[in-house]
């Protein structure tokens, strides 16, 4: 969970001026915070506070709430053809400033650039998608129900919805919630993981450029303050989350207790395992790939390795010959594979992993504090680590850690396998690697995840699929955009319609029969 940033006074306004300020958008414009509270943004390859956020008020976040209801009746009304045309628009200017956005990711996130314009691609799928709403938007019609009758669903927007992101997709995530909300014709309030808040506001100036009207789309940055206002206003219809568990949980809890529509997703521990006739030097790229990108703070980063058999050895061997090889550094360098953590007290939990790791038994492969950047700079970098012969009951097996720590777990048999990871209380992303589309094919069938990849280590679905965990990786009911973002963001309505026909009009006061 987010340790929040120790909200500094106002009086330390006047001796920290030279740093730029990110802001809220409300009504269409940026709106300086007004609140004196504030929170550090760090350049993570650099360990220096690069900007201050502004935290908003209860008075900001029901400002915001304020200009989306009102923006909210003309844009429901706004013609779908019209939404479409402002939903192709904002997917062009986010193309074209993809180099912009990724910028800002790797400023503050510090992520490096193939990474940042990876995650800007996959969220431009979400608007392309969201494009095609006339046809998501289309009900059912069902012509002489009865004799006369007609019955027919139309779907209608919820009103004004929230969104409230993690720090790791800062770009990514929103254009999950947001492109299906705004298309649906709800008005969307934004509130951006604190850590890095930049890109939310490049966001709200494109959108503003391709025609949503003020109060559609608002930003409030902030804390627990702003989250918990959000929760509570009763103008709020529905909550989207992404984050950690222990978070996740609260707000789907006092979500739905306000009477909201909440999808909460939280945090993962995802599994690869690998059979013994798995091709062991493809199984070893993906988990160099799917282990160390983005530092390994991705929600579907594979952060255990279930090796099967006599796999294991030669296995370990073929992901340690490929550690030295990646490319640890700032995101301005362009050889960087591998950026920095997002914070240094973050950075430095996941490194306790390695102390608590080797002295609860398991065998230390590669220890990332050992990388010349780990020391030799004020950046919060860590190399990358393998830990082997980790076993259920170790810290480094139970915590989500977040991080570039990959670990072995050894088993004997597929059905071990299959076990440890249905009886992980995490059920987000799993993968297999196997040649036996047999054996694959039974996992597909016995694995209690949501999203599974078959010689596939991340398998984040297309965005005309939904993206969604189980157990407790997901509280709701509807997973993330796609078909059913469009079922979240809306509600259903029939309509049982009769044209009059006097000839046939008589009082009958029984149950209304169809034959
Ligand atoms: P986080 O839960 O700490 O924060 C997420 C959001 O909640 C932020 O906007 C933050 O300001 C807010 N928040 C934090 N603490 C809060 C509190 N006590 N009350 C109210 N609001 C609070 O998560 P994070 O550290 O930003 O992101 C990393 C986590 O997100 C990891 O656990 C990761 O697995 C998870 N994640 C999950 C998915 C998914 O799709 N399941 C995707 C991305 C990230």
């Amino acid at each position: 969970m987010t340790q929040l940033a120790e909200p500094r006074s106002g009086a330390s306004v006047a001796a920290t001026t030279a740093v730029e300020r990110v802001s809220h958008w409300i009504g269409g414009r940026r709106v300086a915070g007004t609140s004196r509270r504030f929170g550090p943004v760090y350049d993570p390859a650099t360990g220096a506070v690069a900007r201050e956020v502004d935290f908003a008020s209860v008075e900001e976040v029901d400002a915001a709430v304020a200009a989306a209801v009102a923006a909210f009746p003309g844009w429901r009304a706004t013609s779908i053809s019209r939404r479409t045309e402002i939903m192709f628009r904002i997917r062009n200017l986010v193309d074209g400033h993809r180099r912009e956005l990724a910028a800002h990711l790797t400023a503050e996130h510090g992520k490096v650039p193939s990474d940042a314009l990876g995650e800007i691609a996959r969220g431009i799928e979400n608007l392309e998608f969201a494009t095609g709403i006339p046809q998501h938007l289309k009900g059912g019609f069902t012509e002489q129900a009865s004799t006369g009758v007609d019955v027919y669903q139309i779907r209608q927007p919820l009103g004004v919805v929230a969104g409230i992101t993690p720090f790791n997709f800062p770009a990514m995530v929103p254009m999950w919630m947001f492109a299906t909300a705004i298309a649906s014709g709800n008005a969307f309030i934004l509130k951006p993981s604190e850590k890095d808040p930049s890109a939310s506001l490049l966001l709200a100036e494109l959108l503003k450029e391709a025609g949503v009207p003020a109060g559609i789309f608002s930003v409030v940055q902030g804390d627990k303050v702003a989250v918990d206002r959000l929760l509570a206003h009763p103008d709020i219809a529905a909550l989207s989350f992404v984050g950690s568990t222990p978070v996740a949980r609260y707000i789907y809890e006092t979500g739905t207790r306000n009477g909201k529509r909440v999808q909460a997703l939280g945090g993962a521990k995802n599994h690869m395992i690998v059979l013994p006739d798995a091709d062991i030097e493809m199984a070893a790229d993906a988990a160099i790939s799917a282990g160390f990108g983005s530092a390994g703070e991705r929600c579907m980063a594979i952060a255990t390795i279930v090796a099967v058999g006599d796999v294991a050895d030669p296995l370990v061997e073929a992901i340690k010959a490929r550690l030295p090889k990646v490319k640890v550094g700032p995101g301005s360098d362009p050889d960087s594979e591998m950026g920095p953590l997002i914070t240094r007290q973050h950075r430095d939990k996941v490194a306790s992993y390695l102390d608590s790791g080797s002295a609860q038994g398991a065998t230390v492969v590669a220890d990332g504090r050992e990388h010349p950047l780990h020391r030799g700079s004020d950046g919060f970098f860590l190399g990358v680590s393998l830990i082997d012969h980790v076993t259920p009951e170790m810290d480094a097996y139970k915590d989500e850690i977040f991080g570039p720590v990959l670990t072995v777990v050894r088993v004997k048999t597929y059905e071990q396998a299959v076990q440890l990871v249905n009886d992980n209380p995490y059920g987000n992303g799993t993968a297999i690697f196997t040649r036996d589309g047999g054996a694959a094919r039974q996992f597909q069938f016995d694995v209690n995840a949501g999203m599974v990849g078959i010689n596939v280590p991340i398998p984040v679905p297309v965005a005309y699929y939904s993206f969604g965990g189980w157990k407790s990786s997901l509280f709701g009911d509807l997973h993330m955009y796609g078909p059913e973002g469009i079922q979240f963001y809306t509600r259903a309505k029939i309509v049982t319609s009769r044209w009059p026909d006097p000839g046939t009009s008589k009082i009958d006061l029984g149950f209304p029969r169809t034959r």
